[in-house]
């Protein structure tokens, strides 16, 4: 089946926890601070696999969750790092925060590789937070949590050529005929209602990948018929191959279709001008193509038009030489959606700390840094519960418990835990 667009949960894994342990030697009572810290939790990474051409796989599979970093050890060693997770997306796969709309990232090149949640970073252990100048000695952090996102998968096919015409013009029966190849889509079974891609090579062994996208009708544009959704597959073409049926099969009129394919192709918001179209004027073998195609040209005076045949091939092997020369003008350029200046995959979080009362009249505050700091806090020592303090008051939080109007003794809670106020 092909899947071209899909949403997924990804959260990548939480950093392990730092130790409180002390070296222990047998003439010395306590040693110092000898905790280890935590490994890095798993990243959840995409990787583009040439070889994948739908995203089926995740529609199966909605939630991709990031292992633990492992904690850290006695004698100051680090715990492992988790291993990463690896989603594999074909060629042309562009991510999309789903929460904010936000494009991420496009996923072009067989290989390349980016992480797009982090894994959180291990808690250090009273080792590493001595070694950093901390004089406590009962003090360690818990790992860093993993980011999480909601994500959106839409598949744009990347092809260098597409072919578009109404249904049964014969844009399968010249995909057959061009193209000898044919990458690892075989193995998912297709109809016309799946883009069928081939490669085509020339003789001097030059190749472009073909792609076929299914009948596009009146009102796709719209969303009418099954047209609509691939044509965000031409978007990214190169070469229109703009299919007409010179035989004037089933009594269609070539001069009306060719109208109504363009008008289809404005409307969805492709600029005609900037991309190179080519007619190939097909079924030339039949009786009455030879008049349609003079009409045509009459009609049309200023197309490039090739006529050709699919069943006794005709103008294939130049329609392929034509296309192969214009590619090697145009150069390696894929029409990819525009990227916003943004940096790549940083996801800024809200800073903000929210305080309010709940309906039992306690403080509650929330907000994205108090939340991590409440994650990444051991609360079974005292040293860890006085830096736990310091730090909220560093990060202005008992300006603001003042500001509203807390009193000394009152109950304030932060996600699942409780403490009371005392300033
Ligand atoms: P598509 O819907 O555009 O993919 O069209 P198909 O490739 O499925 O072709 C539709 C019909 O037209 C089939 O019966 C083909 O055999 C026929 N056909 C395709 N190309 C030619 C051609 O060059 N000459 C003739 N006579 N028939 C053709
Ligand atoms: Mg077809």
């Amino acid at each position: 089946m092909f899947i071209d667009s899909a949403r997924i949960e990804i959260e990548a894994g939480v950093g392990g926890n730092g130790i409180v342990a002390f070296r222990r030697e047998s003439f010395v009572e306590m040693g110092g601070p000898y905790g280890g810290s935590g490994g890095r939790g798993a990243n959840i990474v995409f990787e583009v696999d040439e070889g994948l051409r739908t995203l089926l796989d995740f529609s199966y599979k909605k939630k991709y969750i990031g292992e633990a970093g492992e904690n850290g050890r006695n004698k100051s060693q680090h715990g492992h790092a988790a291993k990463d997770v690896i989603l594999k997306v074909p060629p042309g796969t562009v991510l999309i925060n789903d929460t904010t709309n936000e494009f991420i990232c496009d996923l072009i090149h067989h290989g390349e590789k980016k992480i797009i949640a982090k894994g959180g970073r291990g808690g250090r252990g009273n080792f590493a937070l001595a070694k950093a100048g901390r004089h406590a000695l009962e003090i360690c952090e818990n790992g860093e949590p993993g980011e999480f996102l909601n994500l959106r998968l839409e598949l744009k096919l990347l092809a260098d050529v597409g072919l578009v015409g109404l249904p049964s013009v014969g844009k399968s029966s010249l995909i057959s005929v061009m193209s000898s190849v044919r990458p690892k889509i075989a193995q998912y079974h297709f109809t016309t209602l799946v883009p069928n891609l081939g490669v085509s090579k020339t003789n001097d062994g030059r190749s472009f990948v073909i792609a076929d996208l299914p009948g596009l009708i009146e009102g796709a544009a719209q969303g009418k018929g099954l047209g609509h959704q691939f044509l965000k597959h031409i978007e990214r073409t190169k070469i229109i191959l703009h299919i007409i049926d010179m035989g004037s099969f089933e009594g269609r009129n070539p001069i009306i279709d060719y109208d109504i394919i363009n008008k289809e192709l404005v409307e969805y918001g492709f600029d005609l001008e900037s991309r190179k179209q080519i007619v190939l004027a097909n079924k030339m073998d039949l009786p009455n193509a030879k008049e349609n195609l003079e009409q045509f040209k009459i009609s049309y005076s200023n197309v490039e038009i090739i006529p050709v045949s699919a069943i006794t091939k005709e103008g294939i092997d130049l329609v392929i030489l034509k296309v192969a020369d214009l590619l090697d003008e145009i150069g390696n350029i894929f029409h990819i959606s525009e990227q916003p200046k943004r940096k790549l995959y940083k996801f800024e979080y809200d800073n903000g700390i929210d305080i309010y009362r709940d309906e039992a009249g306690d403080i509650n505050i929330r907000g994205f840094e108090i939340e991590r700091l409440v994650k990444m806090t051991n609360f079974n020592t005292f040293d860890n519960i006085r830096r736990f303090a310091n730090t909220l008051k560093t990060m202005g939080v008992y300006d603001l418990l003042e500001e509203f109007g807390v009193e000394p003794g009152e109950l304030i809670i932060v996600m699942d835990y409780e403490f009371q106020y005392d300033q």
